[in-house]
């Protein structure tokens, strides 16, 4: 159960501490306490674990400071959509909105190599307009012997140059809980020059000790990918891991399962799965179409493999997409294969405009067909 308190209810006020004490004698029941601080209010959420069933919606509903209670289903307490929960599924971070309506682009570099590399690609991105991008420094590799991505010592020319071109949100796998550290002392070194996704990779969904280090800190937002060989709700639940710990600016990625019914592609693109999600959850949902596709190949009709499938996650309501460029494919160390070139950014961004335009319109669509019938 889920208690929603008045916005800014103050904890040293005596209805605060009214309530607690009543929480505290009720058997078998514990309190945890989620705090928001919003730029507006302070949102205070007190989730009620143990045996809630035998207590009464009303009685709790009329404890000083609660505005709402929302019973939860035993699945996902936090993320997860339950019944009568209109808590928002949105958050900003650096000035960016990410939401289960909103659409964001993380187009970049699978791993930083130069620092060259990444002027060119921020540079094309501010002339598309674009505030956001995907930079890895730390790569989880399969091979001991490939490139592991430089780590700390490229952070700061990522940094500035994201500062100089005016990307606010950088996408950026960590691999251990030291990472969160580096980042953190290279964004106050630049003097906070960009803002900084943290992604846990598909390899570490379960990775239940990162999760919980990277769910106890609030500043950055997490983009979790779906676990390339697990169950959709086990990679929730990791999720779920994340927010039980107190950052709920999660979203979740799609970037396609590790089995061969996919082939030819790296993965089976499992962007149907979109929906699905937003269902579930109150998570913003990402795919990733190139860590799915995995390759340049085209279709007949002209159109990489790549563009079909974002296309089809986008007009079945994705928001966001995680996608690789590279300014020269071949000289990139990680996922050169399934990078796009600068010169097809444009019309890759055109192409996803079109994509959310249908999307938008299904919506109308589905509305107009409602309210005819209703
Ligand atoms: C990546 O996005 O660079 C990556 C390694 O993705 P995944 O964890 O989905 O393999
Ligand atoms: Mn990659």
């Amino acid at each position: 159960m889920i208690l929603i308190l008045v916005p800014n209810t103050r904890s040293d006020s005596p209805e605060y501490k009214q309530l607690l004490a009543h929480l505290a004698n009720l058997p078998g029941i514990s309190t945890r306490i989620h705090t928001e601080v919003g730029t507006e209010q302070t949102l205070t959420e007190l989730y009620l674990i143990g045996n809630t069933k035998a207590l009464s919606t009303d009685e709790i509903s009329n404890l000083p400071c609660v505005e709402r209670v929302v019973r939860v289903s035993e699945e996902y307490r936090v993320l997860g959509r339950h019944q009568n929960d209109s808590r928002s599924s949105s958050f900003e971070y650096n000035g960016v909105l990410f939401s289960q309506d909103t659409l964001n682009i993380f187009a970049g570099l699978c791993a930083v190599d130069t620092l060259e590399h990444v002027e060119i690609m921020m540079k094309a991105l501010q002339a598309e307009g674009q505030v956001c991008t995907r930079m890895g420094a730390y790569k989880p590799r399969t091979s001991p012997y490939s490139f592991q991505g430089h780590g700390k010592s490229c952070l700061p020319y990522v940094f500035d140059l994201a500062g100089k071109y005016g990307i606010k949100v950088i996408a950026m796998e960590i691999t251990h809980e030291a990472h969160l550290e580096e980042i953190r002392t290279a964004l106050h070194q630049t003097g906070n020059a960009t803002g900084v996704m943290l992604q846990i990779g598909t390899r570490n969904t379960q990775n239940f000790e990162l999760l919980k280090i990277v769910g106890r800190q609030q500043t950055f937002p997490v983009l979790i990918k779906r676990g390339f060989g697990i169950t959709l709700d086990e990679s929730i639940n990791a999720a779920e891991y994340l927010a039980s710990e107190g950052n709920r600016k999660v979203i979740f990625g799609l970037r396609g399962m590790k089995t061969n019914m996919g082939d030819p592609h790296r993965n089976f693109v499992d962007f149907a799965h979109v929906p699905v999600v937003k269902r579930l959850t109150r998570m913003p949902v990402c795919i990733d179409p190139s860590h799915s596709v995995g390759t340049r190949a085209g279709s007949p009709d002209g159109i990489l493999d790549i563009m079909h499938a974002t296309a089809q996650g986008i007009i079945a309501g994705a928001n966001m997409v995680l996608v690789d460029f590279h300014p020269v494919p071949s000289k990139a160390l990680v996922d050169g294969p399934q990078a796009l070139l600068m010169k097809e950014l444009p019309l890759y961004l055109e192409d996803i405009q079109i994509a959310r335009d249908a999307y938008l319109k299904r919506v109308e669509l589905v509305k107009r067909y409602s309210q005819e019938s209703d």
